[in-house]
C-alpha cells in the first residue's frame, strides 16, 4: 500500500488537472453497500427498471417502500476518507470537479459545490416528478405515502415521482453526460475509485481520458473491466489508500 501510495502521490503532484471519478466503492466505509460486492445491494434485490416502475402502481410502491427502508439505514452516512481527500484536492484547485456514478449525495456533504459534482446516475436523496420536474422532499413523499397507503403522484400535473436517480431503462442525463466528456477531455491525470468499470456509458470516461493523453489510476480493491488500460493500478482499501490527501 504504501508503494502505490508514493507513486499515486508523484502523479498527483505532477498533473495539472485531476479528474476522480467515483462509484459504489467510496462510500462502503461510511456503511453504504455497494451493488456488487459479497452482501452489496444486488444480493437482496434485484434493481427495479424504469419501465417495470412506471408499470404499475404496485412497483412504484414497492420501489418507494424500499427507499424508505434505505433513509432509516444509511440516511445518517456521513462522507469518509476518500470523499474527504478529493474535497481537499478540489480546494486546493488541483481537481475542478468530481464524476460520481453514486446517488448518495456525499461529496456535495464533504464539501464540492453542488454545481461541480457531476452526478451520472443522479441523486437517491430527493425527488421528481417525472413529467413537470417538479422536484419533492423525501419526506413529504413519506408522508403522503402514510396517509394514501401507496406512493403519490404529483398533485400539479398527475405525474409519478421518482427519486432523482437514473435507473436501468432511463435515459442518461444529457447535461451531466456533456460536462463529463468536457471535463475528461480537459484532465491529465484521471482517477477512478471505487468503481467495477462495468457500467456503460460511465465506464466510457476513463477510456475517454486514455485515448486523450492523459495517465488512468484505477484505484479498487478487487480487479476492474479496465485494469488493463490503467498506467497504475492501486488495489487497495480507499479510504487507507487516500487519507494522505486529506487536509483541512
Ligand atoms: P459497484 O458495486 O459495481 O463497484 C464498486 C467497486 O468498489 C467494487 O469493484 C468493489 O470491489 C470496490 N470497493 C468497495 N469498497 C471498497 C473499498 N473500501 N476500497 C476499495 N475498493 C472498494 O459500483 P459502481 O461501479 O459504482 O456501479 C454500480 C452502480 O451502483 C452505480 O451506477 C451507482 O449508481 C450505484 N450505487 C450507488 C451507491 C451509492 O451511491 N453509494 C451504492 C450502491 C450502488
Amino acid at each position: 500500500v504504501d508503494t502505490a501510495r508514493d507513486q499515486l502521490a508523484a502523479l498527483v503532484a505532477r498533473a495539472s488537472v485531476v479528474l476522480p471519478f467515483t462509484g459504489a466503492g467510496i462510500s462502503t466505509e461510511c456503511g453504504i453497500p455497494d451493488f456488487r460486492s459479497p452482501g452489496g445491494l444486488w444480493t437482496k434485490n434485484a434493481p427495479i427498471g424504469f419501465d417495470e416502475f412506471l408499470a404499475s402502481q404496485a412497483m412504484r410502491d414497492e420501489a418507494w417502500r424500499r427507499r424508505f427502508a434505505m433513509q432509516s439505514e444509511f440516511g445518517a452516512a456521513r462522507p469518509g476518507r476518500g470523499h474527504r481527500a478529493l474535497a481537499s484536492l478540489y480546494r486546493q484547485g488541483k481537481a475542478p470537479a468530481v464524476i460520481t456514478q453514486n446517488i448518495d449525495n456525499l461529496h456535495q456533504a464533504s464539501g464540492i459545490e453542488p454545481e461541480d459534482v457531476v452526478e451520472l446516475h443522479g441523486n437517491t436523496t430527493y425527488a421528481l416528478c417525472l413529467s413537470c420536474a417538479r422536484r419533492y422532499e423525501l419526506v413529504w413523499v413519506q408522508e403522503r405515502f402514510v396517509a394514501e397507503g401507496h406512493a403519490p403522484d404529483c398533485p400539479d400535473c398527475g405525474g409519478h415521482i421518482k427519486t432523482a436517480t437514473i435507473s436501468f431503462g432511463q435515459a442518461m442525463p444529457e447535461v451531466e453526460m456533456r460536462r463529463a466528456e468536457a471535463l475528461t477531455l480537459r484532465c491529465d491525470l484521471f482517477l477512478a475509485i471505487g468503481s467495477s468499470l462495468v457500467v456503460w456509458p460511465a465506464a466510457g470516461f476513463p477510456l475517454l481520458a486514455k485515448r486523450n493523453g492523459a495517465r488512468l489510476v484505477i484505484l479498487n480493491r478487487e480487479p476492474t473491466e479496465l485494469d488493463h488500460a490503467a498506467d497504475l493500478v492501486v488495489r487497495a482499501d480507499i479510504g487507507t489508500v487516500l487519507e494522505t490527501f486529506v487536509s483541512s
